[in-house]
């Protein structure tokens, strides 16, 4: 159930609604929207009557959400959430179209400080690479761990870039949360609900990725986990189901996209990159995406594709992906949106934002 304030509602008016929602033994989670506050109720509300709430005073109207997925629903907030990565300019989910890129694995210093200084030249805006790798083969690369975190660090600092990386533990959480600018929970670990609520607790964005069989209102559930602690900046990760097709390592669910914007306000990001499993299919899904409505695409590159000590062949060399940077430019462009472009001499997201404060 929600209650939705009038616009005028004092704050006391919606401390009092709080209040009393949690004398009925529901747990209230205030919603500040731009045009109203909501106050999503859940928990057990088989004691609570909404004639209690629509009698108080500020309250404008109650409803009851049908869908299992509460805080994170359309309905509880209809304007989109857009996470604004501190310390930078980046905000997904706004009007920009994000650009994440960077190798599946950190290797090694070298490599991801070349990759991160030649993403950035191609316009992305956030530097993605894995210290904890989860593979499916425990005799593969495990990743580097906290000297992998390390290296995605002295990367962010010398080109201004957040850091997305994947955290697999709960007992990992304090650690990458230390390091990463955005928390991602890989497609395994979907519906490892101890992780989702341990980074539910934390202060940092989530970037939380469909299992491989995983339907898109259980990845919904899954990020009500993430948002029931607490933490409502989540992003959601279409990366490729597993179907009956092998021409392609994984089926890039395309429908995810409008279908998840649609039932939930939070952003929406595509991994085409593990959606097909093969580089020569990644920018026509990259583009396909965008046109689709996502928020943020999440792309592999790598310096030397065939060197790559994981997931090489659905790795972007660096030249394939500043052309497809263009690409997208104008594919974004033709959907009203913006992409950031390095060699524009104004910024037209400085300007955007300039707008936007404006009102
Ligand atoms: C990755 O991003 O490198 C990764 C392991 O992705 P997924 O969890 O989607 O397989
Ligand atoms: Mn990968």
């Amino acid at each position: 159930m929600i209650v939705v304030m009038k616009p005028e509602a004092s704050k006391a008016e919606i401390e009092a609604v709080i209040r009393r929602a949690e004398q009925m033994g529901c747990r209230p989670h205030p919603i500040f929207g731009e045009a109203r506050t909501v106050i999503a109720l859940v928990g057990d509300l088989t004691q609570v009557a909404r004639e209690v709430f629509d009698e108080m005073n500020g309250v404008s109207n109650t409803m009851r959400i049908q869908e299992q997925h509460k805080l994170t629903n359309r309905t509880t907030r209809p304007e989109n959430t857009v996470i604004h990565l501190a310390g930078s300019n980046v905000r997904i989910g706004g009007n920009e179209v994000v650009v994440m890129a960077g190798p599946c694995s950190v290797e090694g210093r070298n490599q991801i400080i070349e990759s991160a200084i030649a993403i950035k030249e191609a316009g992305a805006r956030v530097l993605r690479g894995g210290a904890f790798k989860p593979r499916t083969s425990p005799y593969d690369f495990q990743g580097m761990g906290e000297e992998g975190l390390k290296h995605l660090a002295e990367a962010r600092e010398i080109t201004g870039l957040p850091i997305i990386t994947e955290v697999m533990t709960v007992e990992q959480v304090p650690l990458v949360t230390e390091y990463a600018d955005i928390l991602q929970i890989g497609a395994r670990n979907m519906q490892n609900y101890g992780l989702l609520n341990a980074v539910g607790k934390v202060g940092k964005p989530v970037m939380l990725k469909r299992g491989m069989s995983g339907l898109l209102k259980e990845l919904l559930l899954c990020a009500e986990y993430i948002a029931s602690n607490g933490n409502y900046n989540i992003m959601l990760c279409e990366r490729g189901i597993r179907t009956y097709e092998t021409a392609t390592r994984n089926t890039f669910d395309l429908n995810a996209i409008p279908v998840l914007k649609q039932s939930s306000h939070l952003p929406v990001v595509a991994d085409p990159s593990h959606g097909t499993g093969y580089r020569e299919y990644v920018p026509a899904m990259a583009k396909a995406a965008v046109a689709a409505g996502a928020d943020a695409l999440i792309i592999e590159v790598h310096p030397d594709p065939d060197k790559a000590v994981s997931d090489g062949r659905q790795s972007l060399d660096m030249e394939t992906f500043g052309r497809l940077m263009g690409d997208l430019r104008r594919i974004a462009e033709a959907v009203d949106r913006v992409m950031y472009d390095p060699n524009e001499e104004v910024d037209v997201l400085d300007q955007l934002a300039e707008l936007e404060a404006l009102g």
